[in-house]
């Protein structure tokens, strides 16, 4: 009895493993494809200034809809195409539309990316920003670029040299789900970070815990003193927002204004004034 379980559940294990390694594998040849193909597309979530309440930015976000798979989160698969190599490429593809559909606003709304920490080490990012800036023909000043702490992890001094490069063409520099894994208020003191972006953990705990309310005001403080841009991430509530505010950030960004949004959809919303939030967003109206 006690062996025919234990053969069970090591198929029923064995079983688990195949599936996961069929999804990884049927991901890795639909990557190469996707890229190429009509399969990756871009949407885009309003940064909100918390004073005006006008879209200073929008942050592009990666989509993928696999054509038997369904969609696949970028937290899946930009993981496996830095494993395969080929994360350059999708870092390309990104910065190339997210510019062309910043030149497309009819504000001067910046674009921010998020850049994974592989590419933050390749001598080829340079190049696909200048060509991406070129093409869309957008002021570099437009293009705000978010990196994760993580980057400095093993450092080799190439992000070093990287982020300098990338400072002096002009764009700016956002330090992404910061106060997660690796802190360090180092970092602060040796680059120049335009933006700081406090990870949505924090903000999700403000209305129920002292503590998160203390760090979320601590850092608010920080970021002021050293004249960075603060913006809070995963608004969902008004009461969140309120705290934002009382930390001192100068920006939010959450489903309380908008869910992530096609280009077409975020330029009419950046044309149509000061976002109104709203508990209830009308998830419906706004094609994904
Ligand atoms: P991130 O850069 O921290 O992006 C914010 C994530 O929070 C997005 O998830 C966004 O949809 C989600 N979000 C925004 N507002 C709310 C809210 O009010 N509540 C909740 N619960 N979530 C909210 P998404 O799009 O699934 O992206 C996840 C992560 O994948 C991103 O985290 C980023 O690290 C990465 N990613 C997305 N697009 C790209 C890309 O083009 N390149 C790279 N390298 N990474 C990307
Ligand atoms: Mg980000
Ligand atoms: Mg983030
Ligand atoms: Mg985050």
């Amino acid at each position: 009895e006690a062996k025919r379980e234990g053969r069970n559940r090591a198929s029923s294990f064995s079983w688990l493993f195949k599936e996961r390694f069929n999804r990884v594998h049927e991901i890795e040849t639909g990557l190469r494809r996707a890229i190429e193909g009509q399969e990756l597309k871009l949407v885009f979530q309003p940064i909100v200034d918390l004073e005006s309440l006008h879209i200073d930015a929008c942050e592009a976000l990666l989509r993928w809809e696999h054509p038997t798979l369904g969609p696949i989160p970028p937290s899946e698969f930009i993981p496996i195409a830095e494993g395969m190599g080929i994360i350059e490429d999708i870092t390309s593809w990104v910065l190339r539309n997210a510019c062309l559909a910043a030149a497309s606003w009819p504000t001067d709304a910046r674009v921010a990316v998020n850049i994974s920490p592989a590419s933050l080490k390749s001598a080829e990012l340079p190049g696909s920003v200048i060509a991406a800036l070129l093409e869309s023909g957008l002021p570099a000043r437009r293009l705000e670029l978010e990196v994760t702490e993580s980057i400095f992890l093993d450092d080799s001094g190439q992000a070093n040299t990287i982020l300098l490069e990338l400072q002096r063409i002009g764009l700016r520099l956002a330090l992404d789900d910061f106060g997660t894994g690796y802190s360090s208020l180092s970092y602060l003191r040796s680059y120049r970070f335009d933006t700081l972006k406090v990870d949505q953990s924090f903000m999700a705990g403000v209305s129920a815990n002292a503590e998160d309310r203390a760090i979320v005001r601590a850092i608010g403080n920080l970021a002021r003193d050293l004249a960075m841009d603060t913006v809070a991430e995963g608004i969902e509530t008004l009461d969140q927002l309120d705290h934002a505010r009382d930390a001192g950030f100068t920006n939010v960004q959450g489903y309380l204004f908008s869910r992530p949004i096609s280009c077409e959809a975020v330029a009419a919303l950046i044309a149509s004034g000061p976002l109104i939030p709203s508990e209830e967003p009308p998830i419906i109206t706004y094609p994904r």
